[in-house]
């Protein structure tokens, strides 16, 4: 890889994940505060997954998990399998994905076309049924002897965050960095987050911003899970369980954000900052602006956009399914203008 004046001439594409650029909000209001939001989109895989997909493998290489030409297991649909495919077809890997049936059809041919032999299973079972995903990823995995990658238990996915985003959003901010908002889907960027700045920065206080009906909020707020786990539409983030990798114990507050303000945000993010950003982007954006706005003196705030957002357009970016969702009011019937503008 080669750095010039003009950009980095890089000799395969997998250097070119992580060393995102970041973005300071102008036009949103952000109280007191500064908020620069870091571009996980702008990774050639779509979103920050790609950092743990190549750490995740390279760690299994080093420990002898996987042979040269060996079969990778993982069991998502999410931006972590599109992190692994990538990675796996850059690197000559084998990758099957076990996908929950329910899951978009552009994932998975996206998912097919990276190279994945994706096999389809019941998204209508829990965890101990033998046709949930995960438990039909650990059995194949045991039946194959390929390796599986288990994101909510593999010590290199915090591991990645803690090596390579934390430093990076220290060194993009000369280490002037007075809080930090992300999400949890494994929990691994937020515990990454909490052991770089817990130890190079202790001050800088990390905030989680998750989707009301994940259990998460309640435990950091009040030490406990809720009674009831809800459910959201908000996608990569908010849990029903607490992954092993998932260390909170450093996250000093969290804020419950309903899927209508995280939509909302989204598109404002477009709108205002020409940022086009995926639904959890939505979730951390409203989390940090409201932080922004109540604090008392200037702080410099730095929150994640995730992923992409093409794969939303026709969901959260798309009038009539919000109207249908009830997310916006839909105009009355005699009004035709958005149809046309
Ligand atoms: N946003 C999106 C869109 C995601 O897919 C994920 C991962 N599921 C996250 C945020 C959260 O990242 P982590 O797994 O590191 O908690």
């Amino acid at each position: 890889m080669r750095e010039t004046p003009y950009g980095p001439v890089y000799d395969n594409i997998l250097q070119s994940i992580g060393k995102t650029p970041m973005v300071k909000v102008s036009a949103l209001d952000t109280g007191p505060c500064e908020l620069y939001l870091k571009l996980e989109s702008s990774n050639p895989g779509g979103s920050i997954k790609d950092r743990i997909g190549i750490a995740m493998i390279e760690a299994a290489e080093e420990a002898g998990k996987i042979e040269p030409g060996g079969t990778i297991i993982e069991a998502t649909a999410g931006n972590t399998g599109l992190a692994l495919a990538l990675v796996a077809a850059q690197k000559g890997y084998k990758i099957i994905i076990v996908v929950p049936d329910k899951m978009a059809q552009e994932k998975i041919f996206h998912l097919k076309a990276l190279g994945a032999d994706v096999r389809l299973t019941r998204s209508d079972v829990g965890k101990g049924h033998p046709e949930y995903y995960q438990d039909v990823a650990a059995r194949l995995a045991e039946e194959t002897g390929a390796f599986y990658v288990n994101q909510f238990s593999n010590e290199a996915n915090p591991q990645a965050h803690e090596d390579m985003t934390g430093p990076e959003i220290y060194g993009q901010l000369d280490g002037d960095v007075d809080a930090i908002i992300a999400g949890v889907g494994s929990g691994g960027t937020i515990s990454g987050l909490s052991h770089f700045f817990g130890k190079k920065s202790p001050d800088t206080e990390i905030i989680l911003a998750d989707p009301e009906g994940s259990i998460l909020a309640d435990f950091v707020n009040k030490g406990a899970p809720p009674n009831a786990v809800g459910s959201w539409l908000v996608e990569g983030i908010g849990e029903d369980f607490i992954p092993d990798v998932t260390d909170l114990s450093h996250v000093k507050k969290a804020y419950d954000i309903t899927d209508k303000e995280s939509f909302e945000a989204a598109r404002e993010l477009l709108r205002k900052e020409g940022i086009l950003g995926g639904s959890s982007s939505g979730t951390i954006l409203a989390a940090a602006l409201k932080y922004c706005r109540e604090q008392k003196e200037k702080k410099r705030v730095v929150a994640f956009v995730c992923d992409r957002g093409e794969k939303y357009l026709s969901k959260m970016f798309n009038d009539y399914w919000m109207y249908d969702q009830g997310f916006l009011k839909r105009p009355p019937k005699d009004d035709l203008t958005d149809l046309i503008s």
